[in-house]
């Protein structure tokens, strides 16, 4: 008997998310030491001050289960955004919040709607369930909207929109989202997923819309500028009624007391935030500009990351990488099979990069 057998079909079908190469399985593999990882979009600074020193408060009261209702983050959520409590539904990441509205929301007779090239949590939400993906084809790599619009019919329960879109980093003008989210029926979710957005210029406050379109769901993360991807924490902005859906489902407890009081004080931190945005502009720089120098084309993006096309098998060069202890992502799994995603580091690990690449690359030719 194989457990496979008991299984649900969509669940044995599941390719399981790949995350980012850990420092620690690199150097046990490898034996290698002083190791970059530019794998997983995390931010190179390391944790503000001010937000360890929250963890450390916090840690004395571990015994105690954490405020399952999160006021005190979502007070200071709802004041920073203009929202009332009852909009806010945390999670364990946002991919927990991802994962909530499809669970709400999706039946396996459903379909969901995504671009080619984006965030891979989407597929394998919409699998879970048993729902069709139906994945409209990118423009530029990035989300061809009117295609998206094309393909929207009334059996498409949810739209995923990611804006920047990982892996890509590619980024739509918020006017054109404004028009297809406007477009979209009432009976159609759309996530607006901006796990990067604060490493942008928002000409906009796309949360504004929420008042718009009932249908919208923001999520955000406390992973990426904000420094907090190992505590995870993230969160979505609704309607009232949509959030009430996702805290019905929600597990009790799903952010944990260190997380909470984290992201409370990281969520206001701006001097955090502007070193981590001067330090990603000027990463993305130098980056761009040193691929240039190899005579390498990358997709322009607005995140944290960037994909370079490097002209042979990219998970050949990831594990070429790996030997001279850079650890970037292979994104073949993306339908990018000569690229690799780099995350931007401090200047001297994206310099550790630039440094071992013609060689890496070089030893194909
Ligand atoms: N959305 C996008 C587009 C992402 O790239 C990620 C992280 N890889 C997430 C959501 C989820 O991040 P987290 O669960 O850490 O909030």
């Amino acid at each position: 008997m194989s457990f496979c057998d008991l299984a649900l079909p969509c669940v044995t079908q599941l390719h399981p998310y790949v995350p980012g190469k850990p420092i620690e399985e690199l150097e046990r593999q490898y034996g290698v030491s002083n190791i970059v990882k530019l794998a997983s979009n995390e931010n190179p600074l390391g944790p503000s001050p001010k937000v360890v020193a929250a963890i450390q408060t916090a840690a004395a009261e571990l015994t105690r289960y954490p405020d399952g209702n999160g006021f005190a983050l979502k007070t200071a959520i709802a004041e920073k955004f203009n929202l009332t409590l009852d909009q806010i539904t945390l999670g364990n990441g946002s991919n927990d919040v991802l994962e909530m509205v499809a669970r709400a929301f999706v039946s396996p007779n459903d379909e969901v709607l995504f671009s080619e090239h984006a965030f891979a949590v989407y597929p394998l939400v919409t699998q879970a369930i048993g729902a069709k993906a139906v994945v409209a084809p990118a423009k530029d790599y990035g989300h061809d909207l009117d295609k998206m619009a094309e393909l929207t019919t009334n059996k498409t329960k949810l739209i995923f929109v990611a804006n920047p879109n990982n892996p890509t980093g590619t980024y739509l003008p918020l006017d054109e989202l404004e028009r297809f989210i406007a477009n979209v029926p009432a009976t159609t979710l759309v996530v607006l997923d901006e796990a990067y957005v604060e490493y942008g210029e928002q000409s906009i406050n796309t949360i504004d819309w929420l008042a718009k379109y009932p249908n919208l769901i923001i999520t955000r993360t406390f992973s990426k500028a904000y420094g907090l991807a190992g505590l995870r924490v993230g969160y979505a902005l609704s309607h009232s009624e949509v959030a009430d859906l996702l805290n019905r489902i929600r597990q009790p407890f799903n952010a944990n007391s260190l997380a909470l009081a984290a992201a409370e004080v990281a969520l206001n931190d701006d001097d955090y935030l502007s070193k981590t945005k001067q330090l990603n502009d000027a990463g993305m720089q130098q980056l761009q500009a040193g691929f240039a120098e190899l005579g390498l084309s990358y997709i322009p993006s607005k995140g944290n990351f960037i994909c370079v096309d490097t002209q042979q098998n990219g998970a050949d060069v990831f594990e070429k990488l790996l030997q001279q202890g850079v650890i970037v992502r292979p994104v073949g799994n993306y339908g990018l099979p000569n690229y690799v995603r780099v995350s931007i580091g401090l200047a001297a690990e994206n310099q550790r990069l630039l440094d071992v690449l013609p060689k890496v690359l070089g030893e194909h030719a």
